[in-house]
């Protein structure tokens, strides 16, 4: 849909105050895929009233009947360059977080590989969902080595391409290492249809779902980290971030340590390798993701050259915070510079 809405960015990013994030919030749901006609004319923003507390017009999170957080209503979009069009490829009864062991960009020296996706565990033969409407594309063995091949390494898979896309650019979302499938080639799904059954076929250890999400290229020529595209549970964030060292390159398999102020509770990180088809996302160009952060303080470090760097975060809910980090000048959090905002309002 054409947006009605014109955000001046450097305005809007530089107030970030609690005024300011309730309009972006009221705008992002006007940007993404919806279908609803929605007539902005009368709430042109003005961005001039300050406020000193954020404030952020989310519900409070409340367990559902199985104990878990339900997730954010798709699609999201709180600031202007998030996009959670997805929902989680498994039923929210059970932990939804994708593993940290092997995330997205995790590469494998030995084999010449890289993780294209996240994997979500859960007990076998649980039913696999539909991550957004579209219609099926590809089902069965074979999906990167073609010709049915049964030592595939995504098993027995679903490839869905979606009734919306990003601006102009199609999406598609895969799900690997079936036990069995559950819709045709060509069938029409909608979100949260059973699509599969988790399994172990293809390339894996334990029963889990490979989740991909490709953008533009249904065959994967260009991915993209799932965990910037799924909504969050509610009440958490994401962080992403950009690591550089000293000559602008980005640094690769780095460790990072995010420990809530709060709970003491640490999450251990990665960043990727940037080869073969990992692509980070065109505005946030990062080079690691957290998701599933409940809200909060949190301290961030890693140990680059011999030397500790740290610096405090603050993870708000529904939406991307993001960190840079340039060498010797360490962290800063702020989001990027973005002069080619329009490409994305459209
Ligand atoms: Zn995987």
């Amino acid at each position: 849909m054409e947006s009605q809405v014109k955000i001046n960015p450097s305005h809007s990013l530089r107030m970030l105050n609690a005024f300011a994030l309730l309009l972006i919030a009221i705008i992002g749901w006007l940007l993404p895929i919806s279908t609803d006609k929605v007539q902005a004319d009368d709430e042109t923003p003005v961005l001039t009233e300050v406020i000193s507390e954020p404030i952020f017009p989310l519900v409070t999170p409340e367990a559902d009947q199985f104990g878990q957080t339900p997730l954010y209503t798709v699609p999201l979009a709180l600031n202007p360059y998030d996009h959670f069009y997805f929902t989680r490829p498994i039923a929210m009864d059970s932990n939804t977080a994708p593993l940290r062991a092997f995330g997205y960009g995790f590469y494998y020296p030995d084999d010449d590989k890289v993780h294209t996706g996240v994997d979500i565990s859960s007990p076998m033969y649980k039913p696999v969902l539909a991550a957004g409407d579209g219609q099926v594309v590809f089902i069965g063995y074979g999906l990167m080595n073609g010709g049915g091949d049964t030592n595939d390494p995504y098993g027995l898979a679903v490839l869905i391409r979606h009734s919306f896309s990003y601006g102009d650019k199609t999406l598609y979302t895969v799900y690997g290492h079936l036990d069995g499938i559950d819709v045709a080639k060509d069938q029409y799904v909608k979100v949260s249809d059973q699509i599969g059954t988790i399994g172990l076929t293809g390339n894996t250890s334990g029963p889990h779902v490979h989740f991909e999400v490709r953008i533009e290229d249904s065959k994967g020529g260009r991915v993209q980290n799932p965990e910037l595209w799924m909504a969050p549970p509610v009440g958490s964030g994401v962080l992403a971030g950009r690591l550089k060292n000293d000559f602008g390159y980005l640094i690769s398999a780095q460790q990072l340590w995010l420990e809530s102020l709060e709970t003491g509770y640490k999450y251990d990180i990665m960043s990727y390798a940037h080869v073969k088809h990992i692509y980070s996302d065109d505005y946030f160009r990062e080079n690691f993701v957290i998701g599933d952060i409940p809200a909060g303080e949190y301290e961030l470090s890693m140990i680059y050259k011999n030397k500790w760097y740290r610096t405090n975060v603050t993870i708000a809910p529904g939406t991307v915070n993001y960190v840079t980090f340039n060498g010797r000048n360490g962290f800063k959090q702020a989001m990027p510079e973005a002069p080619e905002i329009e490409e994305f309002l459209q």
